[in-house]
């Protein structure tokens, strides 16, 4: 049967997140569409395709120095490998820094259509709809591919990552690489020691509502510590230097996807809103009614957040 194939993303030895959110697409689509769901590993052995097996049942690894590090180049031309050998249909790729540098340069490799930064797929009528955010996430399209074969991109964050279930096959798969145009001289992190605030199930987020530095310490760290989740923070927050960048949300933060999203003096402008509007569940703290993150929120206090906060910390 045909392949509904994940490229799985890692670094470090570590896999990410958003491969393991892949897998749970994949497996949830592929059955609709006729295909099987599967994985890809480039790496310099099969130890994270080993991983991977964990998550979904087969999985084919490229393992060769070409792609020991990441490059645009070693993907596209495994990617193109693996879709020769093995009946490819469709690829899903993480819209991540790598995944934004390689996924159109495979799509063109292997004939194929491609739709970017995809918040939801569904299989209608044996065709895959992807839903995607335009203009700033002011607007949802809908777009479907025509061609054949097809690439998709899927934002992190959009799926919770699947569940560890019993091991799947791991098979090898030869590629003859030519030339690789790029070489990795050094990853360097653009924040040290930063929390991963995507991962929370619980985010207490402020805004300028908050005034100052000591206002947002006062009442953002503590709730979000009582609630056993992480603080986050608007982009003037971070820009003023109340709490570091690695917590910022929004279109040029974090993408999170939290059960409670907690938005106290936000006023849900389409950048932040953005980053969060995929929560669970939004309660929205704001004295303004007219603010436009109540159009977003699941429930909406209108209220001082400094008579609010105080009020919820002791009732828990
Ligand atoms: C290219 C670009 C990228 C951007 N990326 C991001 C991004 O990633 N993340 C992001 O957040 N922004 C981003 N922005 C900025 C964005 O446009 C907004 O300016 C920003 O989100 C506003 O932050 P805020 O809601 O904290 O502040 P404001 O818009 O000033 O809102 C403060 C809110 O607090 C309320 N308030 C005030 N006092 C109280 C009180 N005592 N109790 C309750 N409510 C109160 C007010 O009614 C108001 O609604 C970006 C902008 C651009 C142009």
């Amino acid at each position: 049967m045909a392949k509904l194939l994940i490229i799985a993303e890692h670094r470090d030895g570590k896999l990410s997140t958003a491969t393991l959110e892949l897998c749970r697409v994949a497996k949830e689509v592929a059955p609709a569409l006729g295909l099987e769901p599967a994985a890809a590993v480039f790496a310099k052995d099969d130890a994270i395709a080993k991983e991977v097996a964990n998550y979904i049942p087969e999985v084919f690894v490229v393992a060769d120095a070409a792609v020991a590090a990441y490059t645009a180049d070693g993907y596209t031309q495994a990617i193109k490998a693996v879709v020769d050998a093995k009946d490819v249909k469709g690829v899903l790729i993480p819209h991540t820094y790598d995944g934004v540098d390689y996924a159109a340069k495979a799509a063109m490799a292997i004939s194929a259509g491609i739709v970017s930064n995809v918040n939801k797929i569904v299989a209608e009528g044996g065709k895959l709809v992807c839903t995607r955010g335009i203009y700033n996430g002011k607007l949802q399209e809908t777009k479907s591919v025509t061609t054949d074969k097809f690439v998709i991109s899927i934002e992190k964050g959009a799926y919770d990552p699947a569940e560890a279930g019993s091991a799947g096959s791991v098979s090898a798969v030869s590629a003859s690489f030519g030339a690789i145009r790029t070489k990795v001289k050094e990853v360097i992190a653009t924040s040290t020691g930063g929390v991963d605030i995507t991962q929370a199930k619980v985010i207490v987020s402020g805004g300028r509502g908050l005034k100052d530095a000591d206002k947002y310490k006062d009442v953002v760290i503590p709730l979000a510590q009582k609630l056993g989740g992480e603080y986050a923070g608007s982009r003037p927050v971070i820009d003023s230097g109340w709490t570091e960048a690695s917590r910022q949300v929004g279109q040029s933060g974090k993408t999170v996807t939290p059960d409670l999203y907690l938005a106290l003096g936000i006023s849900g402008a389409v950048q932040h809103v953005a980053g969060m509007k995929g929560s669970k569940c939004i309660v929205a703290v704001n004295k303004d009614p007219e603010a436009p993150i109540f159009n977003i929120a699941t429930y909406g206090i209108v209220a001082d957040l400094f008579e609010v906060v105080p009020g919820i910390m002791s009732s828990l």
